[in-house]
């Protein structure tokens, strides 16, 4: 029998870069200096100012639960061996939200504004955003 492949995300552009930073254990993400602005998901010019000219910088990692939901059935059969599980929106220390996954969590224990840190993990060779709760 063949496992089932997990879908992972493309590993070419900006989104690749993201990817490959986040393989640094830190979490950057692109910075407009026309606007003055995070930029996230990455994107190839800001949506503002059309300016192609963008950094990545990196952030602290940290933030606090701005928003999540628990999957109880998974969409695709890759992620049936993980339900439950909680997927979490961040409002990073900096100002953007981020989502990925909470990790070493009860679904039942998550809180609103709870602190969190990054925890990337790795599937497949690629870095995925996760989270785990932390102190801020
Ligand atoms: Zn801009």
């Amino acid at each position: 029998m063949t496992a089932i492949e997990r879908p992972l995300p493309v590993q070419e552009g900006p989104v690749g870069r993201f990817h490959e930073l986040l393989s640094t254990g830190a979490l950057h993400l692109q910075w407009c200096e026309a606007c003055a602005r995070w930029l996230y998901p990455a994107r190839e010019q800001c949506g503002a100012s059309a300016d192609h000219e963008l950094v990545w910088r990196a952030t602290s990692g940290r933030g606090r639960l701005f928003s999540w939901t628990t999957t109880h059935q998974a969409l695709h059969p890759a992620f049936a061996p993980e339900v439950p599980y909680v997927t979490a929106l961040v409002e990073l220390d900096e100002g953007p939200r981020i989502v990925g996954r909470l990790v070493g969590v009860d679904p039942g224990s998550v809180a609103l504004n709870r602190p969190v840190r990054l925890e990337p993990t790795t599937v497949a060779g690629v870095a995925i955003v996760s989270w785990s709760v932390g102190s801020p």
